[in-house]
């Protein structure tokens, strides 16, 4: 063994229930496929394993932080020295019922687009337009995920989680969250990972039937497939199949889905963005938005080929991880993008993934 080298193997036990692994590489829980070992990954399945991760780190004073499947999450090259806290918690039931509405409540565990398919082949309204993104239930409140004109800002009813702060678990109501575009009180502000979501109830329509037009896209399949069949599970099937001809799949391409946020502008830069012949859309509740991945592919970059990261082709906004194997050349890749939009338009496009720092 070359000197200095130091080998880290991945040992597993169990700390009373909750199973434990140490020095995991964050590279093999995360889409985007970077990042060095974590100290300790605890996999919860149930309430007390994970009052258990908690007391396992608090006794040892470690940083923790929480993941589902990775798909909206870079690790780092030096890795996570504390405890990194996977959901797997799984359920799905159907809570109440009535003509109108229906109320189903999934645990954080489960997969995101199992859980629209359970809800869209039954009929119930509002996330099937959400179908096949990447991911966990627990996760979709965190940047209130959204896609192809819906988020779920407008169907979730409330969450339970666990309050790491205060050691109790609470429920919180859909108001309380402050979701707006991929922000809610989970990801920003003082209580940014504060809160585990335990588990998520949504609000649904029973009438099983959605009214066009749809998104742009999404309505441009249906009538090029001749699809008048507007049944929740018909349009989540449109949807996958929408996605799939221009999102990487991340069991194939390695990425983080959206790499940059779009931009919201007030009213006086909207102005000028339109006088500078820019593509500016106003949202029905009155805020105006470029397409961060319109603004790269202006900008030049689209099917550019940075430092191991390919742009997409079909989606600029998507960083594709070809054989980059170093944060350091995400970081390269992503500065090259930032300053040449910027200086090409004057935005700063701001990363949507999160790092795996402690906090
Ligand atoms: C190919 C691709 C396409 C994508 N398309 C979209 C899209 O159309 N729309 C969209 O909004 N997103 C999209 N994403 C991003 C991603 O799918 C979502 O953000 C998803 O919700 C991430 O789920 P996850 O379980 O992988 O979360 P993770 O990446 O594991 O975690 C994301 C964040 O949530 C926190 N978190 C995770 N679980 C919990 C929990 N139980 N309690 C509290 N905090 C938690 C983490 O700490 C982290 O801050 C896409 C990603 C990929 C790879």
């Amino acid at each position: 063994m070359a000197q200095g080298l130091v080998l880290l193997t991945v040992k597993i036990w169990y700390n009373k229930w909750v199973k434990m692994r140490e020095n995991v590489l964050i590279s093999k829980l995360t889409t985007m496929r970077l990042g060095g070992r974590a100290r300790y990954v605890a996999e919860v399945t149930n309430l007390p394993e994970l009052k258990e991760a908690y007391d396992f780190l608090r006794e040892r004073k470690l940083p923790v932080f929480v993941l589902g499947d990775g798909a909206n999450t870079i690790g780092r090259d030096e890795g996570f020295g504390g405890v990194l806290i996977l959901n797997r918690m799984r359920g799905i039931e159907v809570v109440e019922e009535t003509s109108d509405d229906v109320f189903v409540r999934a645990m954080g565990g489960e997969n995101w687009d199992e859980f629209v398919e359970f809800c869209s082949e039954r009929g119930y309204s509002g996330i099937e337009c959400l179908a096949a993104i990447p991911g966990t239930v627990g996760a979709a409140p965190v940047q209130n995920i959204g896609a192809y004109g819906q988020e779920i800002a407008q169907t979730i009813d409330h969450v339970e989680a666990y309050d790491s702060r205060e050691d109790e678990m609470v429920v919180i109501g859909r108001d309380e969250m402050k979701m707006s575009y991929r922000s809610t009180i989970f990801n920003t502000g003082a209580d940014a990972g504060r809160y585990f979501i335990t588990a998520v109830t949504f609000r649904l329509e029973n009438d099983g039937w959605m009214e066009p037009p749809f998104y742009a896209s999404l309505q441009k399949y249906l009538d090029e497939n001749g699809i008048s069949d507007y049944s929740p599970s018909s349009l989540a099937r449109a949807v996958r199949a929408v996605r799939a001809a221009k999102l990487p799949d991340p069991k194939v391409e390695a990425s983080a889905g959206s790499f940059f946020k779009n931009v919201y502008l007030s009213d006086d830069e909207a102005e000028l963005a339109r006088e500078r012949g820019l593509k500016v859309y106003d949202k029905p509740d009155g805020r105006h938005m470029i397409n961060a991945g319109y603004l790269i592919e202006q900008a030049g970059l689209k099917g550019a080929r940075l430092h191991g990261f390919y742009v997409s082709d079909k989606a600029a906004l998507i960083l594709i991880n070809e054989n980059a194997k170093s944060y350091a050349d995400l970081a390269a890749a992503r500065e090259e993008i930032v300053e040449t939009v910027f200086d090409k338009f004057g935005f700063r496009l701001e990363q949507e993934p999160v790092e795996i720092v402690a906090k």
